[in-house]
């Protein structure tokens, strides 16, 4: 398996609580390479955009308002086989059920405010990609 690189969101339940650094940590002692990274506070239509697959859902509006609600931190991750080994770190999506020594099983509060986000494949991993990021700020 190759290189991949996968997106990664540290969502506003984990910045609100100071735990950026224990979730970098995480993907770090893990393999992963974070290779770009930025705090930015989510416009609703970045929200709506980002989300759009999921505009069906009961949840939408709830999803939407929480990403908005505090500054989150944009990321790209590198290394071995990125997309599932990112998903294997941040555990379910609903904390109850995560692993052991996952982030969202050591951090979420809740099915919804579950700590981070991160991409489910590496098509949706280069769109993700690319909705936050400019290429110049991929440095690798
Ligand atoms: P993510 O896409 O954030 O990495 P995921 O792929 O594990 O998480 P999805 O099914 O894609 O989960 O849902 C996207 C996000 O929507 C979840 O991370 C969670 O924040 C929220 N969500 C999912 N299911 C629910 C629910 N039943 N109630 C409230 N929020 C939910
Ligand atoms: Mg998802």
């Amino acid at each position: 398996m190759a290189t991949q690189q996968t997106f990664s969101i540290i969502k506003p339940d984990a910045t609100r609580r100071n735990l950026t650094g224990a979730v970098n940590q995480k993907f770090e002692e893990n393999g992963l390479r974070i290779v770009a990274q930025k705090r930015i506070q989510m416009t609703r239509e970045q929200a709506e955009g980002f989300y759009a697959v999921h505009k069906e859902r009961p949840f939408f509006g709830e999803l939407v308002d929480f990403m908005i609600s505090e500054p989150v931190v944009v990321q790209v991750l590198e290394g071995e086989n990125a997309v599932l080994k990112n998903r294997e770190i941040m555990g379910a999506t609903n904390p109850e059920e995560a692993d052991a020594g996952t982030i969202r099983k050591e951090f979420a509060l809740s099915i919804g405010e579950n700590s981070v986000h991160g991409s489910d494949s590496e098509e949706n991993a280069a769109i993700e990609i690319a909705y936050f990021f400019n290429k110049d700020e991929l440095v690798g």
